[in-house]
């Protein structure tokens, strides 16, 4: 049977963890369908080649604005059906946490396909809040105001209501307390105030270390009463209206959903018990995003979906007021992750191909063949389907021997280079056999990755998906063209930077990691494109400097009315001069000393006048120029 594109799209998992967001059409060419099917189609091979011409080169990061409104829509959606479901009085104010993506034209997006919700927006510094404050013009969209507060945030908040913003100040410590009561009394201006509870219940995950005795935010129980009481002592307990929990982030298992709501409704209507007005309860954000695509409750995936996660919400908070007899409140979420995650796609292409020697027939034997190579030829004539796993050892072992024998000058560096040869030939035939068995003994696990070829790829893994080197994190990864041609070989990634981290070598797949990723053969002369889909959360900001690459292009897209992509607006990424700038080199000073360099070797003749001109202008030319790899 010959391959088609719907082989492609299993291999790579895309309906998996696309969600109706990409497909591959019969042509072989990745699209995205930012508004789900049925929607018009970007196609993101296409995309690149409209780049080109207007000078655009990749990396490139492709921001999808109508995948944002999708996602600002799915959670109202979930919870209206919830709030409808279960009779619930109290409405559904869902916030933005801006530390996810703080990008501009971002949030400016999710503030406006949210509009007709009231969508608003979470700060947890001072630099986010004077953003925050500054773009929710709402007077119904509420602004969490979450982090560590000294007297001049509490200020900055205080005077936000006075222009009609709906700041709540969510008290993390006890510490706070005094600040907050002296800038309201200064001020003369009454917070609204909430309070983080620390939960008893710790989630599991790479992520979920919010919870718990010794967890960095929040208060415990005991701080919770405690603060009740400072509030009434000073008159201020009339301004305690929300809870707030946040229990971290990419919650894999909707039990750990569970288990802290059935916690902190009872917190709410306690606090409701204790003389509290409340109003607000806020869930926190963490709804992960199916990077994977086997909803699962694998670290890179999730086993609810957005309406599981809204029904129970809902459903927890009105069984708690309900028995407590408590008037039900206005649910507030602050789903960062899983809001713009999908929207961004960074596509970069590859620069080159390296494969270990393992193709091709060995050499033929030689007079001077020594004991070792001999040794190992016999291994490798032997190999097939009963003695591979026999082979495999034998192959390492006699390799392990020829490298020592290297060392004691035993063998010569040609001698080992052939062993080296057969080895990497071993290898490729033990693969081969081993491919067609129905169970592979783990022994051999380490074999494909060994065998993997590398990809040189166009851009810096610390710069545009930081979390796959961090944390190991998994982001989809498939060439946006070809599609339609089945990937012979298996690869890994390596970015540009000088560092042996930079490197993508773990690859989603539905039951297990994979090691290596399927890959076509280069070809002359044609470009090879990939996608990195679902980095529209937290990578952009978390993204460094490595190496000087900073930031990559960034194109908005949208298909309109008619179907057609249009490019609502070019980000430039970073020039040469940016990127030194920010480590303290200036442009002046740096052209400065070029020209002293120039002068000096005008003067010892080696070079002559006009090539100095040329010198200087090539190098100005570099500094305006894109810090990756052109042509
Ligand atoms: C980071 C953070 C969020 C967002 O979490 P996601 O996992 O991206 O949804 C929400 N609330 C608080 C307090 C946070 O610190």
């Amino acid at each position: 049977m010959s391959w088609t594109v719907q082989d492609s799209a299993e291999l790579y998992g895309i309906p998996y963890w696309g969600k109706g967001l990409f497909r591959v059409d019969q042509q072989g060419h990745l699209l995205a369908t930012p508004q789900g099917e049925g929607g018009g189609d970007i196609n993101l091979h296409e995309l690149v080649d409209e780049l080109q011409e207007r000078g655009i080169d990749l990396p490139v990061l492709v921001r999808m604005s109508q995948v944002a409104e999708r996602r600002v829509g799915l959670m109202w959606q979930c919870f209206d059906a919830a709030i409808e479901e279960y009779g619930f009085t109290g409405r559904y104010r869902g916030v933005y946490p801006i530390k996810v993506n703080q990008q501009r034209q971002l949030v400016e997006d999710i503030l406006r396909v949210g509009r007709k919700h009231h969508v608003g927006l979470e700060a947890g510094s001072k630099p986010e809040l004077l953003v925050a404050m500054a773009l929710l013009d709402d007077p119904e969209g509420l602004l969490i105001c979450n982090g560590y507060k000294d007297r001049r945030y509490i200020e900055t908040a205080l005077r936000a209501r006075q222009l009609g913003r709906q700041t709540v100040i969510v008290i993390e410590k006890l510490a706070e307390v005094d600040a907050i009561l002296e800038v309201a009394h200064k001020t003369g201006i009454r917070p609204v105030l909430g309070v983080r509870a620390k939960l008893s219940n710790p989630g599991k995950g790479k992520w979920q270390l919010s919870a718990g005795d010794r967890a960095k935010f929040g208060l415990t129980a005991l701080g919770i009463v405690q603060l009740v009481e400072l509030l009434r002592d000073a008159g201020y307990l009339d301004c305690l209206q929300l809870l707030h929990f946040h229990i971290g982030s990419q919650v894999v298992s909707i039990q750990t959903f569970k288990r802290a709501l059935r916690e902190a409704s009872r917190l709410y209507t306690e606090l409701v018990a204790l003389g509290a007005p409340m109003g607000l309860m806020d869930v926190g954000g963490g709804v992960g995003v199916d990077y994977d695509g086997s909803q699962t409750a694998f670290e890179a995936s999730r086993n609810y979906s957005e309406a599981e996660y809204a029904a129970d919400v809902v459903a927890q908070i009105a069984e708690a007021c309900n028995r407590a007899g408590v008037k039900h409140p206005d649910i507030v979420t602050e789903n960062g992750r899983s809001t713009v995650a999908y929207g961004s796609v960074l596509l970069f292409d590859i620069l080159g191909m390296e494969s270990m020697p393992s193709d091709g027939p060995p050499e033929p034997e030689q007079e001077d063949d020594t004991d070792l190579l001999k040794e190992l030829r016999e291994v490798y004539d032997n190999i097939n389907p009963r003695t591979y796993q026999e082979a495999w050892h034998d192959a390492v072992d006699v390799r392990t021997r020829a490298k020592s024998g290297f060392q004691l000058g035993v063998l010569s560096l040609t001698q080992l280079a052939r062993i080296d040869r057969l080895y990497w030939q071993s290898c490729g035939r033990i693969r081969h056999v081993m491919k067609k068995q129905s169970y592979v003994p783990d022994d051999l696990d380490g074999l494909e990755p060994s065998l993997a070829d590398t990809y040189y790829a166009n851009f810096s893994v610390f710069q545009s998906a930081p979390d796959a080197w961090a944390i190991d994190q998994l982001f989809p990864c498939v060439p946006v063209h070809r599609l339609e041609e089945e990937p012979r070989r298996r690869g890994i990634i390596a970015d540009l930077t000088c560092d042996s981290d930079g490197k993508i070598s773990r690859f989603v797949d539905r039951r297990d990691v994979k090691q290596v990723l399927e890959l076509h053969d280069l070809r002359d002369g044609e470009r090879y494109v990939l996608a990195l889909a679902l980095v529209g959360a937290y990578q952009e900001i978390l993204g460094d400097m490595h190496n000087l690459f900073g930031d990559t292009h960034a194109v908005h897209v949208t298909v309109d009315e008619d179907g057609e992509l249009r490019f609502d607006l070019v980000v430039e990424g970073d020039t040469v001069e940016e990127v030194t700038g920010y480590v303290q080199y200036t442009r002046k000073d740096l052209v400065h000393r070029m020209r002293r360099a120039t002068e000096k070797a005008i003067r010892k003749g080696q070079i002559e006048r006009k090539d100095a001109a040329s010198i200087l202008a090539f190098y100005r030319d570099g500094l305006d120029g894109y810090t990756y790899l052109g042509n």
